[in-house]
Order: C-alpha cells, then structure tokens, then sequence
C-alpha cells in the first residue's frame, strides 16, 4: 500500500506550510534572544533572569530547527519517494499516524523504542 498522489498533494501542502513557519519562529527566536543579550548588558543585575531567557529562547531555537529538519527530510521523501516507510524497520506508517505527525520518519514501534533507547536514533546519529 502506498500513498497515492492526492494524498501527496494534501501532505506536501501541510509540510510546505509547517517549513514556512517554523522557519519564521525560528528567525524570531534567534533575533529575541540578540535582543535579550544586547538588553542585558546594561544591567547585570538580572543576571538569573537573563540565562534563564537565554536557555529558554536556545532551546526553542533548537527544538524549533530539528523540527525543520524533520519537515525538510519529509519533503524531501515525498518528492524522491519513501515517503510513509519507517526509516528503521522500512514499515508503512499508519495513515492515522501520518495524519497526526506528516513530517515523521518513523513507525510508531520505532518510535517507542527510540524513545526507550532501545535503538538509536538514525536522525540523531547523522
Ligand atoms: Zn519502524
């Protein structure tokens, strides 16, 4: 079973527009966080304040940039194919799962074990 070509369509729209704004918040999150340091320069006196919003926009900045790393590497399979095949085992994706979660590369057993570090992560070790 594969995904045919109207569905196609449907998840490279939803990809495309996922890109569109995670490439937005992320260019938001770096250009806050020169604002917050350029900011507390003059007043060291928040210094906790100031590296708590410094790890809170880095880290934003960084979940935000794997997840668009994920959504390129999505279009990517949709345009070269294996699209829907999880990148560990080669399964079908479940359509229910694509539906939820387009941009991700991995069934759902895959998933949990990544998650319980019962297999690495492929994405990760690249
Ligand atoms: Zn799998």
């Amino acid at each position: 079973m594969s995904i045919n070509a109207q569905s196609k369509r449907r998840y490279t729209e939803r990809l495309l527009q996922q890109k569109r704004s995670l490439e937005h918040s992320t260019l938001n999150a770096v250009e806050q966080g020169r604002e917050a340091i350029a900011e507390d320069a003059q007043d060291a006196a928040d210094q906790a304040v100031f590296s708590y919003q410094k790890e809170f926009l880095f880290t934003r900045g960084t979940h935000d940039h794997g997840q668009l790393a994920l959504v390129k590497g999505a279009l990517q399979r949709l345009k070269e194919g294996g699209f829907g095949e999880c990148a560990v085992c080669g399964t079908q994706i479940g359509a229910k799962r694509l539906e939820a979660l387009p941009w991700t590369p991995y069934c759902i057993d895959c998933q949990e074990k990544i998650e319980r570090g019962e297999i690495e992560d492929p994405g990760r070790a690249a």
